[in-house]
Protein backbone atom coordinates (compact mmCIF):
# COMPACT_ATOMS: atom_id res chain seq x y z
CA UNK A 1 0.00 0.00 0.00
CA UNK A 2 1.54 3.68 -0.80
CA UNK A 3 -0.40 7.50 -0.30
CA UNK A 4 -2.81 7.75 -3.20
CA UNK A 5 -1.41 11.46 -3.06
CA UNK A 6 2.31 10.96 -3.26
CA UNK A 7 3.25 6.98 -3.32
CA UNK A 8 4.91 7.56 0.03
CA UNK A 9 5.12 3.91 1.60
CA UNK A 10 6.08 5.43 4.97
CA UNK A 11 3.94 6.71 8.00
CA UNK A 12 0.32 5.54 6.50
CA UNK A 13 -2.65 6.43 8.33
CA UNK A 14 -6.02 5.73 8.41
CA UNK A 15 -7.91 8.40 6.69
CA UNK A 16 -11.53 9.16 7.32
CA UNK A 17 -12.73 8.94 3.52
CA UNK A 18 -15.98 10.86 3.98
CA UNK A 19 -15.19 12.82 6.43
CA UNK A 20 -16.21 11.80 9.76
CA UNK A 21 -17.94 14.80 11.13
CA UNK A 22 -20.41 14.44 8.68
CA UNK A 23 -21.51 10.74 8.45
CA UNK A 24 -22.71 8.40 10.82
CA UNK A 25 -20.91 5.46 8.94
CA UNK A 26 -17.28 5.43 9.11
CA UNK A 27 -15.39 4.44 5.91
CA UNK A 28 -11.85 4.44 6.42
CA UNK A 29 -8.36 2.87 4.39
CA UNK A 30 -4.93 3.57 5.42
CA UNK A 31 -3.75 4.92 2.03
CA UNK A 32 -3.02 8.39 2.92
CA UNK A 33 0.40 9.81 4.22
CA UNK A 34 0.27 11.45 7.18
CA UNK A 35 1.57 14.27 5.57
CA UNK A 36 -1.61 14.56 3.24
CA UNK A 37 -4.08 13.51 5.51
CA UNK A 38 -2.78 16.55 8.00
CA UNK A 39 -3.09 19.00 4.63
CA UNK A 40 -6.42 18.07 3.32
CA UNK A 41 -8.08 18.20 7.39
CA UNK A 42 -6.18 21.30 8.17
CA UNK A 43 -6.69 23.58 4.91
CA UNK A 44 -10.19 22.41 3.69
CA UNK A 45 -12.12 19.95 6.14
CA UNK A 46 -11.74 21.60 9.45
CA UNK A 47 -13.28 24.85 8.29
CA UNK A 48 -16.00 22.92 5.78
CA UNK A 49 -17.34 21.30 8.83
CA UNK A 50 -17.57 23.92 11.39
CA UNK A 51 -19.77 25.99 8.70
CA UNK A 52 -22.36 22.97 9.39
CA UNK A 53 -22.34 22.54 13.07
CA UNK A 54 -25.82 23.79 13.03
CA UNK A 55 -27.05 21.09 10.57
CA UNK A 56 -24.65 18.12 12.19
CA UNK A 57 -26.44 19.02 15.58
CA UNK A 58 -30.19 18.45 13.77
CA UNK A 59 -28.96 15.58 12.36
CA UNK A 60 -28.21 14.04 16.17
CA UNK A 61 -24.35 13.63 14.82
CA UNK A 62 -22.26 13.95 17.63
CA UNK A 63 -18.72 14.47 18.65
CA UNK A 64 -16.33 12.06 18.83
CA UNK A 65 -16.99 11.71 22.27
CA UNK A 66 -20.71 11.22 22.28
CA UNK A 67 -21.56 15.10 23.20
CA UNK A 68 -23.79 17.26 21.20
CA UNK A 69 -22.64 19.54 18.36
CA UNK A 70 -22.67 22.98 19.68
CA UNK A 71 -23.21 25.92 17.02
CA UNK A 72 -23.28 29.60 16.39
CA UNK A 73 -26.65 30.93 15.61
CA UNK A 74 -28.79 34.17 16.67
CA UNK A 75 -31.82 34.42 19.04
CA UNK A 76 -33.99 37.08 19.52
CA UNK A 77 -35.42 37.26 23.32
CA UNK A 78 -38.32 39.30 24.31
CA UNK A 79 -37.46 41.83 21.66
CA UNK A 80 -33.28 41.72 22.22
CA UNK A 81 -31.15 40.11 19.37
CA UNK A 82 -28.20 38.32 20.45
CA UNK A 83 -25.97 37.15 17.85
CA UNK A 84 -23.38 34.31 17.88
CA UNK A 85 -24.54 32.76 20.64
CA UNK A 86 -23.23 29.18 21.06
CA UNK A 87 -25.70 26.28 21.66
CA UNK A 88 -26.53 22.99 21.99
CA UNK A 89 -29.63 22.00 22.56
CA UNK A 90 -32.50 24.70 23.84
CA UNK A 91 -31.71 23.19 27.88
CA UNK A 92 -28.89 25.14 27.15
CA UNK A 93 -31.06 28.29 26.14
CA UNK A 94 -33.55 27.44 28.82
CA UNK A 95 -32.08 26.12 31.51
CA UNK A 96 -28.54 27.25 30.96
CA UNK A 97 -25.54 25.43 33.31
CA UNK A 98 -23.56 28.09 31.87
CA UNK A 99 -23.74 32.07 31.34
CA UNK A 100 -25.24 32.15 27.59
CA UNK A 101 -23.32 35.03 25.44
CA UNK A 102 -23.57 36.52 22.58
CA UNK A 103 -23.46 40.15 21.10
CA UNK A 104 -26.04 42.63 20.32
CA UNK A 105 -26.88 44.66 16.99
CA UNK A 106 -24.15 47.46 18.06
CA UNK A 107 -21.33 44.47 18.67
CA UNK A 108 -21.76 44.55 22.86
CA UNK A 109 -22.01 41.57 24.61
CA UNK A 110 -24.55 40.52 26.21
CA UNK A 111 -24.64 37.41 29.09
CA UNK A 112 -28.01 35.67 29.67
CA UNK A 113 -27.99 33.36 33.14
CA UNK A 114 -30.71 32.66 35.85
CA UNK A 115 -31.46 36.13 37.48
CA UNK A 116 -29.62 34.96 40.51
CA UNK A 117 -26.33 34.27 38.95
CA UNK A 118 -26.16 36.78 36.48
CA UNK A 119 -26.98 39.48 39.28
CA UNK A 120 -23.53 38.57 40.86
CA UNK A 121 -21.73 38.65 37.92
CA UNK A 122 -23.11 42.15 36.51
CA UNK A 123 -23.47 43.53 40.07
CA UNK A 124 -26.88 44.31 39.71
CA UNK A 125 -26.94 46.00 36.44
CA UNK A 126 -28.31 43.38 34.37
CA UNK A 127 -32.38 43.28 33.55
CA UNK A 128 -34.42 40.59 33.61
CA UNK A 129 -36.34 39.35 29.82
CA UNK A 130 -38.71 36.66 29.11
CA UNK A 131 -37.46 33.35 28.07
CA UNK A 132 -40.50 31.99 27.31
CA UNK A 133 -40.14 34.06 23.83
CA UNK A 134 -37.07 32.92 22.32
CA UNK A 135 -36.90 32.13 18.33
CA UNK A 136 -33.69 30.75 16.78
CA UNK A 137 -32.57 31.87 13.68
CA UNK A 138 -29.97 30.41 11.45
CA UNK A 139 -28.88 31.98 7.99
CA UNK A 140 -28.03 29.30 5.74
CA UNK A 141 -25.17 30.05 3.47
CA UNK A 142 -24.14 29.34 -0.31
CA UNK A 143 -20.73 29.24 0.57
CA UNK A 144 -21.24 26.75 3.77
CA UNK A 145 -21.98 24.44 0.56
CA UNK A 146 -20.44 25.84 -2.70
CA UNK A 147 -17.56 27.75 -1.33
CA UNK A 148 -13.40 27.02 -1.56
CA UNK A 149 -13.59 24.23 1.47
CA UNK A 150 -16.78 22.27 0.78
CA UNK A 151 -15.63 21.85 -3.04
CA UNK A 152 -12.08 21.15 -1.86
CA UNK A 153 -13.59 18.72 0.58
CA UNK A 154 -15.74 17.28 -1.68
CA UNK A 155 -13.15 16.36 -4.16
CA UNK A 156 -10.93 14.95 -1.41
CA UNK A 157 -14.25 12.52 -0.69
CA UNK A 158 -14.80 11.57 -4.11
CA UNK A 159 -11.43 10.83 -4.77
CA UNK A 160 -11.06 8.61 -1.86
CA UNK A 161 -13.56 7.16 -2.50
CA UNK A 162 -12.87 6.30 -5.70
CA UNK A 163 -9.71 4.60 -4.87
CA UNK A 164 -11.49 2.59 -1.81
CA UNK A 165 -13.99 1.46 -3.92
CA UNK A 166 -11.91 0.42 -7.07
CA UNK A 167 -9.29 -1.32 -4.84
CA UNK A 168 -6.68 1.50 -5.75
CA UNK A 169 -3.60 1.53 -3.63
CA UNK A 170 -0.98 4.19 -5.13
CA UNK A 171 -1.08 7.13 -6.55
CA UNK A 172 -0.82 6.82 -10.53
CA UNK A 173 -0.28 9.94 -13.38
CA UNK A 174 -4.04 9.54 -14.68
CA UNK A 175 -5.27 11.08 -11.45
CA UNK A 176 -2.36 13.84 -11.51
CA UNK A 177 -5.11 16.22 -11.98
CA UNK A 178 -7.80 15.74 -9.55
CA UNK A 179 -5.02 15.35 -7.12
CA UNK A 180 -3.32 18.64 -8.11
CA UNK A 181 -6.18 20.17 -7.24
CA UNK A 182 -7.03 18.68 -4.30
CA UNK A 183 -3.09 19.64 -3.26
CA UNK A 184 -3.85 22.65 -4.07
CA UNK A 185 -1.13 23.30 -7.02
CA UNK A 186 -3.84 24.21 -9.31
CA UNK A 187 -7.06 25.38 -9.89
CA UNK A 188 -9.77 24.15 -12.29
CA UNK A 189 -13.56 22.91 -13.03
CA UNK A 190 -13.57 19.60 -11.39
CA UNK A 191 -16.64 20.18 -8.72
CA UNK A 192 -19.90 20.89 -9.96
CA UNK A 193 -23.14 20.53 -8.88
CA UNK A 194 -26.08 18.33 -10.48
CA UNK A 195 -29.23 20.47 -11.42
CA UNK A 196 -31.20 17.55 -13.49
CA UNK A 197 -34.73 16.91 -11.87
CA UNK A 198 -34.91 13.59 -12.75
CA UNK A 199 -32.04 13.15 -10.43
CA UNK A 200 -33.52 14.97 -7.75
CA UNK A 201 -36.35 12.74 -7.97
CA UNK A 202 -34.59 8.74 -8.41
CA UNK A 203 -32.48 10.37 -5.47
CA UNK A 204 -35.54 10.96 -3.26
CA UNK A 205 -37.06 7.97 -3.49
CA UNK A 206 -33.56 6.04 -2.46
CA UNK A 207 -32.02 7.92 0.01
CA UNK A 208 -33.10 9.83 3.22
CA UNK A 209 -32.13 12.90 4.84
CA UNK A 210 -28.32 12.92 6.72
CA UNK A 211 -27.56 9.88 4.52
CA UNK A 212 -24.05 10.30 1.59
CA UNK A 213 -24.52 8.67 -0.86
CA UNK A 214 -22.02 7.68 -3.77
CA UNK A 215 -21.69 6.54 -7.39
CA UNK A 216 -19.63 6.81 -10.08
CA UNK A 217 -19.62 6.76 -13.92
CA UNK A 218 -18.28 7.27 -17.16
CA UNK A 219 -20.12 10.05 -19.17
CA UNK A 220 -20.30 10.63 -23.09
CA UNK A 221 -17.28 13.50 -22.94
CA UNK A 222 -14.73 10.33 -22.26
CA UNK A 223 -14.11 11.58 -17.91
CA UNK A 224 -15.23 9.73 -15.28
CA UNK A 225 -17.09 10.42 -12.52
CA UNK A 226 -17.88 10.33 -9.07
CA UNK A 227 -20.90 11.73 -7.43
CA UNK A 228 -21.20 12.40 -4.34
CA UNK A 229 -24.99 12.99 -2.86
CA UNK A 230 -24.51 14.78 0.29
CA UNK A 231 -27.20 14.49 2.93
CA UNK A 232 -29.63 14.30 0.28
CA UNK A 233 -29.47 17.86 -0.29
CA UNK A 234 -27.01 18.70 -3.08
CA UNK A 235 -25.40 16.30 -5.40
CA UNK A 236 -21.80 17.06 -6.48
CA UNK A 237 -20.11 15.64 -9.62
CA UNK A 238 -16.07 15.34 -9.73
CA UNK A 239 -14.24 14.76 -12.45
CA UNK A 240 -11.67 11.78 -11.39
CA UNK A 241 -10.00 11.16 -14.65
CA UNK A 242 -9.92 10.37 -18.27
CA UNK A 243 -12.34 7.46 -18.50
CA UNK A 244 -10.49 3.97 -19.35
CA UNK A 245 -13.01 3.24 -22.14
CA UNK A 246 -12.02 6.91 -23.89
CA UNK A 247 -14.94 8.49 -25.43
CA UNK A 248 -18.08 6.55 -26.03
CA UNK A 249 -20.32 8.75 -28.33
CA UNK A 250 -23.35 6.07 -28.35
CA UNK A 251 -23.70 5.85 -24.69
CA UNK A 252 -27.88 6.18 -24.71
CA UNK A 253 -28.95 5.15 -21.09
CA UNK A 254 -26.91 4.84 -17.38
CA UNK A 255 -26.73 2.47 -14.69
CA UNK A 256 -25.44 3.73 -11.41
CA UNK A 257 -24.33 1.39 -8.37
CA UNK A 258 -25.33 3.71 -5.33
CA UNK A 259 -23.46 3.41 -2.36
CA UNK A 260 -25.25 4.46 0.95
CA UNK A 261 -24.25 6.05 4.14
CA UNK A 262 -26.80 6.16 6.76
CA UNK A 263 -26.82 9.33 9.77
CA UNK A 264 -27.13 5.37 12.20
CA UNK A 265 -24.22 3.81 10.89
CA UNK A 266 -25.26 1.67 8.41
CA UNK A 267 -24.65 0.74 4.78
CA UNK A 268 -26.37 -0.05 1.92
CA UNK A 269 -26.07 -0.48 -1.83
CA UNK A 270 -28.73 0.24 -4.87
CA UNK A 271 -29.14 0.68 -8.61
CA UNK A 272 -30.73 3.21 -10.36
CA UNK A 273 -30.38 4.54 -14.10
CA UNK A 274 -30.91 7.35 -16.79
CA UNK A 275 -32.64 7.20 -19.62
CA UNK A 276 -33.24 9.74 -22.19
CA UNK A 277 -37.00 9.84 -23.52
CA UNK A 278 -35.98 11.12 -26.34
CA UNK A 279 -33.72 8.37 -27.17
CA UNK A 280 -30.68 10.51 -28.08
CA UNK A 281 -26.93 10.34 -26.77
CA UNK A 282 -26.82 13.33 -24.04
CA UNK A 283 -24.82 13.63 -20.90
CA UNK A 284 -26.27 12.08 -17.73
CA UNK A 285 -27.03 15.13 -15.59
CA UNK A 286 -27.25 18.78 -16.15
CA UNK A 287 -24.83 20.34 -13.69
CA UNK A 288 -23.70 24.12 -13.08
CA UNK A 289 -20.23 25.30 -11.75
CA UNK A 290 -20.63 26.02 -7.98
CA UNK A 291 -19.43 29.71 -8.57
CA UNK A 292 -22.57 30.65 -11.21
CA UNK A 293 -25.31 29.48 -9.20
CA UNK A 294 -28.12 32.04 -9.21
CA UNK A 295 -29.80 33.12 -6.31
CA UNK A 296 -33.33 31.14 -7.46
CA UNK A 297 -31.68 27.76 -8.03
CA UNK A 298 -30.01 28.20 -4.97
CA UNK A 299 -33.74 28.62 -3.34
CA UNK A 300 -34.38 24.65 -4.51
CA UNK A 301 -31.41 23.57 -2.84
CA UNK A 302 -32.72 26.11 0.35
CA UNK A 303 -35.44 23.65 0.29
CA UNK A 304 -33.86 20.72 0.65
CA UNK A 305 -31.48 21.85 2.92
CA UNK A 306 -34.30 23.07 5.44
CA UNK A 307 -35.59 19.63 5.13
CA UNK A 308 -32.97 18.52 7.98
CA UNK A 309 -34.51 20.64 10.88
CA UNK A 310 -37.60 19.17 10.46
CA UNK A 311 -36.85 16.04 9.83
CA UNK A 312 -35.91 12.76 11.88
CA UNK A 313 -34.14 9.88 10.80
CA UNK A 314 -35.99 7.11 12.13
CA UNK A 315 -33.95 4.12 12.94
CA UNK A 316 -34.25 1.52 15.89
CA UNK A 317 -30.88 2.79 16.73
CA UNK A 318 -31.10 6.71 16.62
CA UNK A 319 -34.62 5.80 18.54
CA UNK A 320 -32.90 3.92 21.35
CA UNK A 321 -30.40 6.36 22.09
CA UNK A 322 -33.00 9.05 22.58
CA UNK A 323 -35.33 6.39 24.45
CA UNK A 324 -32.53 5.46 27.14
CA UNK A 325 -32.16 9.40 27.52
CA UNK A 326 -35.76 9.87 27.45
CA UNK A 327 -35.85 6.69 30.34
CA UNK A 328 -33.26 8.68 32.42
CA UNK A 329 -35.45 12.09 32.74
CA UNK A 330 -38.19 10.34 33.19
CA UNK A 331 -37.03 8.90 36.46
CA UNK A 332 -35.81 12.51 37.66
CA UNK A 333 -39.22 13.50 37.04
CA UNK A 334 -40.98 10.57 39.04
CA UNK A 335 -38.43 12.10 41.57
CA UNK A 336 -39.67 15.42 41.23
CA UNK A 337 -36.32 16.71 40.55
CA UNK A 338 -37.32 18.11 37.44
CA UNK A 339 -40.60 19.07 36.04
CA UNK A 340 -42.38 18.83 32.46
CA UNK A 341 -40.64 21.58 31.10
CA UNK A 342 -37.35 20.05 31.53
CA UNK A 343 -38.48 16.70 30.47
CA UNK A 344 -39.35 17.53 27.71
CA UNK A 345 -35.85 19.58 27.30
CA UNK A 346 -38.17 23.15 26.49
CA UNK A 347 -39.57 21.09 23.83
CA UNK A 348 -36.76 20.21 21.88
CA UNK A 349 -37.93 18.22 19.00
CA UNK A 350 -36.19 15.05 18.81
CA UNK A 351 -37.76 14.41 22.87
CA UNK A 352 -41.11 15.15 21.40
CA UNK A 353 -40.46 13.26 18.56
CA UNK A 354 -39.92 10.06 19.71
CA UNK A 355 -42.38 10.39 22.70
CA UNK A 356 -45.06 10.38 20.00
CA UNK A 357 -43.55 7.50 18.18
CA UNK A 358 -42.82 4.89 21.21
CA UNK A 359 -47.05 6.31 22.13
CA UNK A 360 -48.02 5.27 18.81
CA UNK A 361 -45.82 2.09 19.00
CA UNK A 362 -47.69 1.02 22.27
CA UNK A 363 -51.12 2.08 20.85
CA UNK A 364 -50.57 -0.25 17.26
CA UNK A 365 -48.92 -2.84 19.38
CA UNK A 366 -51.48 -5.13 18.10
CA UNK A 367 -50.03 -4.53 14.46
CA UNK A 368 -46.76 -5.26 14.89
CA UNK A 369 -45.83 -8.14 13.14
CA UNK A 370 -42.54 -9.64 14.84
CA UNK A 371 -41.33 -11.94 12.18
CA UNK A 372 -40.66 -8.53 10.02
CA UNK A 373 -37.83 -6.04 10.72
CA UNK A 374 -38.21 -2.62 12.60
CA UNK A 375 -38.26 -0.67 9.37
CA UNK A 376 -40.85 -2.66 7.65
CA UNK A 377 -42.98 -2.25 10.60
CA UNK A 378 -42.88 1.66 10.78
CA UNK A 379 -44.40 2.64 7.92
CA UNK A 380 -47.67 0.80 8.60
CA UNK A 381 -47.87 1.80 12.60
CA UNK A 382 -46.82 5.57 11.62
CA UNK A 383 -49.05 6.16 8.75
CA UNK A 384 -45.48 7.54 6.98
CA UNK A 385 -43.66 7.10 4.13
CA UNK A 386 -40.14 6.42 3.92
CA UNK A 387 -37.69 5.97 7.40
CA UNK A 388 -38.32 9.77 8.40
CA UNK A 389 -40.97 12.14 10.13
CA UNK A 390 -41.51 15.13 9.21
CA UNK A 391 -44.01 17.42 11.21
CA UNK A 392 -45.59 20.71 11.05
CA UNK A 393 -44.80 23.09 13.74
CA UNK A 394 -48.48 23.02 14.52
CA UNK A 395 -48.17 19.65 14.81
CA UNK A 396 -45.93 19.51 17.30
CA UNK A 397 -47.69 22.17 19.57
CA UNK A 398 -50.67 20.20 19.84
CA UNK A 399 -49.17 17.36 21.05
CA UNK A 400 -47.57 18.96 23.51
CA UNK A 401 -50.57 20.49 24.79
CA UNK A 402 -51.66 16.86 25.13
CA UNK A 403 -48.02 15.94 27.13
CA UNK A 404 -48.80 19.19 29.64
CA UNK A 405 -52.26 18.33 30.30
CA UNK A 406 -51.50 14.36 30.95
CA UNK A 407 -49.01 16.27 33.46
CA UNK A 408 -51.63 17.76 35.11
CA UNK A 409 -53.83 15.22 35.41
CA UNK A 410 -50.29 12.73 37.02
CA UNK A 411 -50.74 10.28 33.76
CA UNK A 412 -48.02 11.48 31.89
CA UNK A 413 -45.11 9.32 33.69
CA UNK A 414 -47.31 6.15 33.06
CA UNK A 415 -48.28 7.06 29.29
CA UNK A 416 -44.37 7.50 28.31
CA UNK A 417 -43.22 4.21 30.48
CA UNK A 418 -45.95 2.46 28.67
CA UNK A 419 -44.30 3.46 25.73
CA UNK A 420 -40.59 2.98 26.61
CA UNK A 421 -41.81 -0.73 27.73
CA UNK A 422 -43.16 -1.23 24.08
CA UNK A 423 -40.44 0.26 22.38
CA UNK A 424 -37.77 -1.92 24.94
CA UNK A 425 -40.03 -4.71 23.96
CA UNK A 426 -39.74 -4.05 20.27
CA UNK A 427 -35.79 -3.73 20.34
CA UNK A 428 -35.84 -6.96 21.36
CA UNK A 429 -37.43 -8.54 18.33
CA UNK A 430 -35.42 -6.53 16.13
CA UNK A 431 -31.59 -7.62 18.02
CA UNK A 432 -32.85 -11.35 17.42
CA UNK A 433 -33.74 -10.78 13.93
CA UNK A 434 -30.43 -8.92 12.82
CA UNK A 435 -28.48 -12.17 15.19
CA UNK A 436 -30.74 -14.75 12.91
CA UNK A 437 -29.17 -13.49 9.90
ZN1 LIG B 1 1.15 11.43 0.62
Amino acid sequence: MKCIYCNSEVELTSSDIITYAITGAKLTKSFVCKTHNAFTNDNYEKKYVADLDFFRNHLGLTTRDGKPIQYKADISIDGTEMHNVKISNRASLYAPKDVVAGVDDNGHKILMAPMERINKISKGKATAVDISDVTLHKTITADSFLGFYAVHSVAKMAYEWYCYINNIEEYKTEYKDIVDYILGNTDGDFVDIILERNYYFAIDQLSEVGTNAFFQYDDIDGYRYVVFDFWKTIAYRVRICKSPNGVIPEIKSFFFELYLYHIDGSKTKTAFGAYPLDGKTKPAFITIKPEDMKIDLWREFMKRIEKIMSTMVLSIYTLKKEVDLISLKLKKYDEGKIDVAQLLGFEENNIVTVIEIISLLHANKDKYDKTKAFNSNLPIILNLRGDTIGRTIEDKEKFIKTLVERDKSKTLSEYIWQGIFTFQEIYGYEMKLINQE
